[in-house]
């Protein structure tokens, strides 16, 4: 439930970052990234079936996605190919913001954290990602629009709602 004008504001730039990620999937040529069945099944092939920043091992039906490049007005991660790498729980859940480079020498270190940080960069050159597309006045615009129309539309209704208790309680005196 979303308990500001904030909460509502990232709601409306995840599900942004969401449709720019489809059109971009398509625009240069993959099918949409849900992921499917057979989606989750490729990238966690891709990743030798194993969590990209431990190492744990995961399969197509128990993992975790991550953004490497989080979903935010900030970091303006698209949930698209390239972006999205298979995950542990809890490495999902420390990463959080973190740059995912910076969160991989948090996991591994020396040959290990070369060859895993080789890989997603393999990952993502593979999958064509270049996070800089120039959205970020588009986010910015986006995410301040949604928080002053929605507390305009709630302001209103909540006035609406006042003059209804008066009522019933103005009601309720006369009787
Ligand atoms: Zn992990």
């Amino acid at each position: 439930m979303a308990r500001s004008k904030s909460d509502i504001s990232n709601s409306a730039i995840r599900i942004f970052l969401q449709r720019v990620g489809e059109y971009y999937d398509q625009a240069r040529g993959f099918t949409k990234f849900t992921p499917t069945k057979g989606q989750k099944a490729e990238l966690v092939d891709w990743f030798a079936r194993e969590c990209c920043f431990c190492g744990t091992e995961i399969t197509a039906e128990h993992f975790t996605q991550d953004h490497l490049v989080p979903m935010n007005k900030d970091s303006l991660g698209l949930h698209a190919w390239g972006n999205v790498v298979p995950a542990c729980r809890p490495c999902n859940r420390d990463k959080h913001r973190k740059d995912w480079r910076a969160f991989l020498q948090t996991k591994c270190e020396g040959d290990l954290l070369l060859s895993r940080q080789r890989r997603i960069e393999a990952f993502i050159e593979e999958k064509q990602y270049e996070p800089d597309l120039q959205i970020a006045d588009f986010a910015d615009n986006l995410y301040s629009d949604v928080g002053e129309v929605a507390m305009t539309l709630i302001d209103l209704r909540f006035k609406q709602a006042q003059e209804a208790i008066q009522a019933l309680l103005a009601g309720k005196g006369a009787a």
